[in-house]
């Protein structure tokens, strides 16, 4: 099928690659000019594991192309995916202008029947306005269907879950636009056991908001029993590992830490805490998500100023800034909320992330940047572990307890051994735990 997608960041990309990898003909389009330059040569814009393969066989056959002209886009294509960013604006509500400007040029460009399917997270009732915006703007009487189809990959495995998802939601109005889009994701489907929910356009829109809203409940519950443990001098890990063994439950996303970042669930509970409000349904379930998930990371940050005391002048060491492994995004990531705290107060940091350090170099250039995590540590008074990379559990313990002056760690993510840290001299502090 000919599939567009407008937007070609972390969604829109990674899906155009992995339709492109099914035999689709892709075009993904973005007005991010220095974006499709270097993804027409095959240059990944982002990391995301097993993309830049996908995006050269993509390009190598033909099956994807990227563009900034958005005429040719809309025109070339049957269905169109709306992949733009939606940021929150300060007053918390989803900022709607990118897919806006989206409907118009489809508004202008529209000379056949499309389908055109809204893939950003979304507040309740968007499609109705991208349709009446692509009315209002179009001077043709053109047929076309909005859907929604929200999107629930998981930056760091991406392409996995697109290509293997736990569920696939199609909000429709209409049996063409429907079998349309069942069509298309039977080819990712092929005869593996996966659900599709088909539901009313309002549904789809409110399923994502909704499944981001709960797994943000779950981690701050984490966080919440968390800080009882603190307080209480219990462990955490052991009682959420426990509770998390009922079924119904469930150990997933129920660790503890130092709060959730990242682009979507901080925004998303903020914009569905908005259509609560605008819908006259009281929102503190969220206000209280929001409030214990901030005390995680400020907490945290108490603590190092706690056991450190003064950080002026203080050498200290952040491994990790992407706001959770495996990807360099580190839109709201905890790492920079500590590390802006501690520089604020006069401690020098040196950090290392596998992915992430160039797009930190573009909010901090006062910090020093290792290529290498073991030269990042070296001489340092204590570490900071933000993010559980797969290669920071590999590190050597007994190395890092040489190389720094004074050997303490601050684990944010419980990454490290604690009893085998504290055998070998370490003072260790990780969450949920004294
Ligand atoms: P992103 O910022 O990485 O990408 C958005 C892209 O849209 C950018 O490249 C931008 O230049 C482009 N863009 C903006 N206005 C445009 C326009 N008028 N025409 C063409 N391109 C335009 O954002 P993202 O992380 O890919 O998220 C996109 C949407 O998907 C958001 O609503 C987000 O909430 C949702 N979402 C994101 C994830 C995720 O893990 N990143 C997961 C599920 C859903």
């Amino acid at each position: 099928m000919k599939l567009s997608f407008i937007g070609s960041g972390y969604v829109g990309l990674t899906t155009g690659a992995c339709f492109a990898s099914l035999g689709h003909h892709i075009i993904c389009q973005d007005i991010d000019e220095q974006k499709i330059r270097k993804l027409k040569k095959g240059e990944c814009t982002i990391f995301e594991p097993g993309l830049e393969d996908l995006l050269k066989n993509g390009l190598a056959s033909g099956n994807i192309e990227f563009t900034t002209n958005i005429k040719r886009t809309i025109r070339e294509s049957e269905i169109i995916f709306i992949c733009v960013n939606t940021p929150p604006k300060e007053d918390g509500h989803a900022d709607l202008r990118f897919v806006e400007r989206v409907a118009r040029d489809i508004a202008r460009y529209l000379d056949e029947y499309k389908i055109i399917v809204d893939k950003s997270t979304v507040p309740i009732r968007t499609a109705e306005k991208v349709k009446e915006t692509i009315e209002r703007y179009s001077d043709k009487k053109v047929n076309f269907d909005v859907v929604s189809n929200p999107e629930f990959l998981r930056e760091g495995n991406a392409i996995f879950d697109i290509l293997n998802p736990d569920r696939v939601v199609i909000g429709a109005e209409n049996e063409r636009s429907k079998n349309t889009m069942l069509r298309l994701y039977k080819t990712i489907i092929k005869d593996k056991k996966i659900p599709i929910k088909i539901t009313s356009v309002k549904s789809a829109e409110l399923i994502k908001h909704g499944a981001n809203t709960f797994l943000a409940a779950k981690i701050s519950f984490a966080n919440l029993i968390a800080e009882v443990c603190e307080n209480a001098q219990a462990d955490a890990s052991e009682v959420l590992e426990a509770i998390g063994l009922d079924e119904r439950i469930g150990t997933q996303f129920l660790r503890p830490g130092i709060g959730f970042g990242g682009s979507c669930f901080p925004k998303d509970i903020k914009a569905f805490k908005k259509t609560l409000e605008v819908f006259g349904v009281n929102h503190s379930f969220i206000d209280a998500i929001e409030s214990i998930n901030n005390r995680a990371s400020e907490r945290f940050i108490k603590k190092i100023e706690k056991m450190l005391w003064v950080l002026d002048g203080k050498s200290i060491c952040v491994l990790g800034l992407a706001f959770k492994p495996n990807t360099d995004d580190i839109r709201n990531a905890p790492a920079l909320k500590v590390i802006k705290y501690l520089k604020d107060n006069g401690a020098k940091i040196r950090v290392h992330d596998p992915v992430a350090m160039p797009k930190v170099k573009n909010i901090f250039s006062d910090i020093l940047y290792f290529e290498n995590p073991y030269e990042a540590i070296s001489g340092s008074e204590a570490l900071i572990m933000c993010t559980e990379w797969d290669e920071y559990k590999k590190l050597d313990m007994k190395k890092l307890f040489a190389l720094m002056v004074t050997p303490i760690i601050f684990d944010g993510r419980n990454l490290f051994n604690r009893n085998e840290a504290k055998k070998l001299g370490f003072k260790y502090h990780g969450v949920g735990k004294q």
